[in-house]
């Protein structure tokens, strides 16, 4: 197995030359042996996604407000991958404090999608997306507040998992929308996003709200078969506009798992489109709360001024990115007096109405639902900077999961035009165990057709 020293090497050579991904913010360059030298993890390298934060290494979330900024704390799931053995090798590039949805809003530079060098990885975990479809590690951590894990493995051609909003502790990770935000996990395989995610489960006292449930073994669960499941496939997720060679791919996957037994319905999710709008009040009015932490005070880096206010206004214009700026604006307007119930309260009633279509299907016989993770594969870069809208809908079906709280991935089913697709499953709250079935199901029955 390669040593810490030579994954950072190998990486370090390979970003150097004109086939750069800028998938790296910063790399180890401690190489001291890992803690646990028994466990399950020994000696892989994982990247993290830097909005965790990690002893040693700086934690920016890709924004020049944290430039240089090293957390006094380390994120409860760095600290478990430590304990396990894994080998922390650098942190990841991502769109500013999570919010995009192709990384191309990172303050350091896009990152690149390996398959096509002049396409977006997706986003906004799209650095972690990219160095584990490179094969410069492993595995990674991201996290998920709308799609940023399934997204960006979808447009790499890797695993994504959001597990179950509760699931895996959030202490140390930096918050984008505290109601919606979930750390999620990486692999070339099912098995390895499994196998990760088994690692970093688990109750965390420092989280309020981390749930106490024991952690399944996950990746003893990808080899499970689908024998009688009940697949619904929601047909608000196959719209008539949907690219026919998608839906192609998203046949294929379903007709996987109807020969390993399973039951494939067609199913109705009623409120599907009221996700975005939702989602796009919601977030950025929990986001213009959350950031409001970056001062100049309390974090990071600072501006001069010849008052406290001058001091705030010069930090804060001159560190915070368009996007970021777009959505703190957002957010305080859906949450200013007189707006507040047209809007936020507006939003909270489209969310139970989502979250009640899930919870009416799987209560009705559904085991677990299968949709495309996103319409398209990877688009240009600089294809859709211009109008946030249309860059807002490349979470369409994404989502929706954050909305209701429940576990999603998103696993490769095969290629259009040379680029990579991703299939989603989407699972009844705490049900990981049978999402991870269902795709390893369809990663055994689409096998070298998905890569
Ligand atoms: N693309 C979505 C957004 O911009 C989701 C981001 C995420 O999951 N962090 O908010």
């Amino acid at each position: 197995m390669e040593s810490l020293r030579e994954v950072v090497g190998r990486i370090t050579e390979a970003e150097r030359g004109d086939q750069a991904l800028n998938a790296f913010l910063s790399l180890a360059d401690d190489f001291e042996a890992p803690m646990s030298p028994a466990g399950s993890l020994q000696g892989v390298p994982v990247a993290i996604k830097d909005n965790i934060a990690t002893h040693g290494l700086p934690t920016t979330c890709g924004s020049r407000a944290l430039e240089g900024y090293y957390s006094p704390f380390e994120a409860t799931v760095v600290r478990r991958l430590r304990a396990a053995g894994a080998s922390i090798v650098g942190k990841t590039n991502l769109d500013e404090f999570g919010m995009g949805s192709s990384t191309e809003n990172s303050a350091f530079g896009a990152t690149l999608n390996p398959h096509d060098r002049g396409r977006v990885p997706g986003g906004s975990s799209g650095g972690s997306a990219a160095a584990v479809a490179a094969g410069y590690v492993t595995m990674a951590l991201g996290s998920d507040t709308g799609g940023s894990v399934r997204q960006p493995a979808a447009l790499c051609g890797v695993v994504g998992v959001k597990p179950t909003y509760g699931r895996v502790s959030r202490y140390g990770l930096v918050a984008f929308a505290s109601s919606l935000d979930q750390i999620g996990t990486f692999g070339r395989t099912v098995l390895d996003a499994a196998r990760l995610l088994e690692v970093v489960s688990g109750y965390d006292p420092r989280d309020a709200t981390s749930v106490a449930r024991p952690t399944p073994p996950f990746a003893e669960a990808v080899a499970d078969g689908v024998e009688g499941l009940v697949v619904g496939v929601p047909e608000e997720y196959l719209p008539e506009s949907l690219d026919p060679a998608v839906r192609e791919r998203v046949d294929a996957a379903l007709e996987g798992l109807r020969r390993a037994g399973a039951d494939i319905r067609s199913v109705s999710l009623p409120h599907t489109d009221l996700a975005i709008p939702c989602y796009y009040v919601l977030a950025p009015a929990e986001a213009s709360s959350n950031l409001a932490r970056f001062d100049g005070v309390r974090y990071g880096v600072r501006e001069t001024g010849s008052d406290v206010q001058e001091m705030y206004e010069a930090t804060r214009s001159r560190t915070l990115g368009h996007e970021v700026k777009r959505r703190i604006m957002l957010g305080t307007y859906v949450l200013s007096a007189g707006y507040y119930d047209e809007y936020y309260g507006a939003a909270q009633r489209a969310r139970e109405l989502i979250r009640a279509d899930f919870r009416q299907l799987f209560s009705s016989g559904v085991d677990v639902l299968f949709t495309p993770t996103t319409p398209t594969p990877a688009f240009a870069l600089g294809a859709r900077t211009a109008d946030p809208v249309e860059m807002y809908h490349s979470d369409v079906f994404t989502v929706t999961a954050n909305l209701a709280g429940i576990p999603a991935l998103s696993v490769p089913i095969g290629r259009v035009d040379g680029l990579p697709v991703g299939g989603q499953v989407l699972a009844p709250w705490w049900e990981e165990a049978r999402m991870i079935a269902v795709a390893g199901t369809v990663e055994r029955a689409l096998q070298g057709a998905a890569r």
